[in-house]
């Protein structure tokens, strides 16, 4: 150790490094329960992918859904994981997670300034497995009023520009419905208006955007808990040691903006750094997709490049194994004004009718309204061995101004900056737009044609696109053909935006127990040691049964985690 870190010493109870929803359930908890407590971050702003996120959780059996009358059998979600995990299902993992999830959302809104809005009529990914349900398993942050933060509103990660409207977040469901349909209906138009007017009025007066909502509201309602409880929020401060007194990890040391800093924590370190995704000798080591670790783009932010993972493997930890070490989706490259380079997950538009996606030999791979990580997972099984995973979504002039693709927004949008740019190629007819994309024009003329029979049909006999409650959900319910998720490609000009593999996050992480301690190759916790969030390794065991199948888990294992910390029993009343 340095001197000057010696010199500078910071003493605490619990450590937390990371400041996302890992993080700050971890700080905020651990507050409540009398502790004092440090969160390290990395980067000038708090918040990390949560801040970009949907805010959305998975937790079968919460308070919201009970209050609405939805009452499941315990054994109904369980047997859910259990078909989707298969040899996967970690069964202390998961019961410690459905047992305690809902424990964590009551324990939030009453202690904290978080509250949840619900998701009950979200179904699950996988309809036809056992267990599944159409809804009463998901909570999402509700909106949060920024002025809560005081000046601290400053120091939170905005939403992530290119899935923001010139930087204010749209709230999922009704909000986005309003955003999707202000061309098309009066009521729609005057809430817009009166959004994009308090936008604006709050940029003049604040320098941004007050009304926050989604991953963001869920950033800024946990950093101002943190705030109000105590917790002391060290920014541009990454952690690059952790400390040991004899077997136990006792503290870490900072780069701070003042110099080195050593903190010493009495009750340990928990790492909540955001996993992998953009470690890149990591992904060249895990990801088969990513020969030299550059060609896997994820939406993350650039910040979390696994040192969490590399601090916990400095003294003992082990990586757990998993078939699909990411939470994948697909990525399209945005090029900005300032030469950068942005990734924009398409999670929305995919399952709206009238769009395909087809690779370079101009045919469809799969159902391009199943989640995102299905989606990616076909693009990679599709694509032959040594060939670079890659391929277009592609739609008529219609579904372009009514729904958007990928970063180009619908009417009465301009699209005139992404055509010049190369984002969103064009063409009068399927060939001219194929020969642009380098895409076979006789295989795409023969897809679409065969796609436009069936979408009339309403039945997808290639790939079941519409068939299961998830995909007709994330369809369009007002589509004027059978099927909610079809409609033929009609009139030219058609459009096209090049995807590529990509991520919400890493789920491979630092193995741990029920309690988020991290074990070492004896599966023996190491004292003193957590790890929460992405920097765990995922109870789903790589798979993706739900929505908010990694914020849920992040917060409820940060959750138990300060708990263990503290040595209370999670349901014990605070
Ligand atoms: C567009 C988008 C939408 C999403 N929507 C959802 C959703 O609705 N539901 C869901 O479940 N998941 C969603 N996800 C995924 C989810 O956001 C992430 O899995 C989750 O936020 C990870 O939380 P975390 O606390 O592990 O990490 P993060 O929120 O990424 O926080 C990690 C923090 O650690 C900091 N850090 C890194 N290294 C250090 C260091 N050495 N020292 C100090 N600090 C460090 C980073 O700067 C970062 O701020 C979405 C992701 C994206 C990109």
């Amino acid at each position: 150790m340095d001197k000057q870190a010696q010199a500078n010493t910071l003493h605490c109870d619990l450590l937390v490094v990371g400041s996302g929803a890992g993080g700050l359930a971890t700080a905020v908890t651990a507050a409540r329960l009398g502790l004092k407590v440090v969160v390290a971050e990395k980067e000038a702003e708090f918040g990390g992918t949560t801040a970009w996120s949907g805010g959305w959780l998975w937790v079968p059996r919460n308070p919201l859904a009970i209050a609405a009358g939805i009452e499941e059998d315990p054994a109904q979600p369980r047997q859910y994981l259990h078909s989707e995990l298969g040899e996967d299902f970690d069964a202390a993992l998961a019961d410690a997670y459905l047992s305690h999830a809902p424990r964590m959302v009551d324990f939030f809104q009453r202690h904290s300034l978080l509250r949840f809005i619900d998701g009950n009529l979200i179904p699950d990914f996988h309809g036809h497995s056992a267990g599944a349900a159409t809804g009463g398993r998901s909570v999402c942050a509700a909106p949060f009023d920024g002025r809560l933060l005081g000046a601290h509103i400053h120091s939170l990660k905005k939403p992530l520009d290119v899935i923001s409207l010139w930087g204010m977040g749209i709230a999922s469901g009704v909000e986005l419905r309003h955003f999707l349909n202000a061309s098309r209906s009066l009521t729609s138009f005057a809430y817009v208006t009166r959004r994009v007017l308090a936008y604006w009025r709050d940029c003049l007066l604040h320098g941004r955007g007050m009304r926050l909502v989604n991953g963001n509201a869920l950033a800024a309602a946990l950093g101002a808990s943190a705030l109000q409880t105590g917790v002391e929020l060290r920014l541009s401060s990454p952690v690059h040691q952790l400390l040991r007194e004899q077997d136990k990890v006792s503290g870490a040391l900072l780069d701070t903006p003042d110099g080195p800093l050593t903190v010493v924590a009495k009750r340990g370190v928990v790492l909540a750094c955001g996993g992998f995704p953009h470690d890149v000798a990591r992904k060249r080591q895990l990801l088969t997709h990513a020969p030299t670790g550059q060609e896997h783009w994820s939406a993350a932010p650039a910040s979390n490049t696994g040192d969490g993972l590399r601090l916990g493997e400095t003294v003992g930890g082990v990586m757990g194994e998993m078939e699909s070490p990411m939470a994948l989706a697909p990525v399209s490259l945005v090029p900005r004004a300032d030469g950068s380079t942005a990734h924009f997950p398409h999670l929305i538009e995919r399952a709206k009718p009238g769009l395909i996606a087809v690779t370079a030999n101009g045919q469809r791979f799969c159902n391009e309204a199943d989640s995102y990580h299905d989606f990616v997972s076909a693009l990679l099984r599709a694509t032959p061995a040594g060939q670079l995973a890659e391929a277009w979504l592609l739609a008529d002039h219609r579904f372009v101004r009514r729904y958007g693709l990928g970063a180009v927004k619908p009417a009465p949008m301009p699209l005139g900056r992404w055509l010049r740019s190369g984002y969103l190629q064009r063409g009068n007819t399927l060939q001219e737009l194929a020969r642009r994309c380098g895409i076979n024009p006789v295989a795409l003329e023969q897809q679409v044609a065969r796609y436009n029979q069936q979408a009339a049909a309403g039945q997808d006999n290639d790939f079941a696109k519409g068939d299961t409650p998830y995909n007709r959900v994330q369809g369009d319910k007002d589509n004027a053909w059978p099927n909610p998720c079809m409609a033929p490609l009609q009139h030219g000009p058609f459009y096209a935006v090049k995807i590529v593999p990509g991520s919400l996050g890493s789920f491979a992480g630092l193995a741990t127990n029920a309690s988020a301690q991290v074990l070492d190759e004896q599966d023996q916790p190491i004292a003193g040691l957590y790890a929460v969030g992405n920097d765990m390794h995922s109870m789903m065991g790589g798979h993706y049964p739900s929505g908010g199948i990694t914020l849920g888990p992040a917060m409820t294992f940060g959750y138990l985690a300060a708990h263990h910390a503290a040595g209370r029993q999670p349901d014990a009343n605070v």
